[in-house]
């Protein structure tokens, strides 16, 4: 199971704190709900591309003694299943999407050497969520008078903070923000995926 890592900072100060597997120790499993504290479990490794990062990353993971399944705490500035940071992806859509430049120029705006096509596969994911984020924002935000879903989307994401609402989509509604990965809702397995309603 993946959980959010409450982390505010450099991903240079992130790699520093998970080292101390007590910082964020679990005090009970958020599977079985053990009331015992959970056993650190090791890492595993993740690619990242964030705005000046191109790496791996550790992530922390916890087993629970009871249930022997394992947690692992993402850092909340990534998300799962896909190798760019949040704050890339967004800036990507924003400069697309919003500002309307064109797909070379949204992408050399922050990343010259990105392929163009990952940016139009992100386009095509958040065009096919934008409709379940607006349905799902105004939990934590105000809502945005447009006609268009793609345009309140990113309107009430940046509103938000694209952190902010990923925090709230994923720790609340098990929502993925540009969707979970078809093979996930296709086996059902790793994530509860009930609220995250597939996009056809
Ligand atoms: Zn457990």
């Amino acid at each position: 199971m993946q959980s959010l890592h409450p982390f505010h900072g450099s991903i240079q100060e992130y790699l520093q704190e998970i080292s101390d597997p007590n910082r964020y120790r679990p005090d009970h499993c958020p599977l079985c709900h053990a009331p015992d504290p959970l056993r650190a479990h090791g890492f595993y490794c993740r690619t990242l591309v964030d705005v000046r990062y191109d790496g791996s990353i550790r992530v922390r993971r916890y087993l629970c003694l009871l249930c022997r399944r394992t947690v692992s705490l993402l850092p909340e500035f990534v998300l799962p299943y896909l190798r760019f940071a949040i704050r890339v992806i967004a800036l990507f859509l924003v400069a697309r999407l919003l500002d309307r430049r064109t797909l070379r120029a949204a992408v050399a705006a922050f990343e010259p050497g990105m392929p163009y096509q990952r940016g139009q596969f992100w386009v095509r994911r958040f065009r096919e969520r934008a409709m379940h984020l607006c349905a799902a924002l105004p939990g934590v935000t105000a809502v945005v008078p447009a006609t268009d879903f793609v345009v309140r989307a990113l309107q009430m994401l940046q509103a938000t903070g694209w952190i902010s609402a990923h925090r709230f989509l994923f720790a609340q509604l098990r929502m993925h923000l540009l969707g979970w990965p078809r093979f996930l809702i296709a086996h059902g397995s790793g994530v509860n995926v009930s609220s995250a309603s597939s996009s056809s």
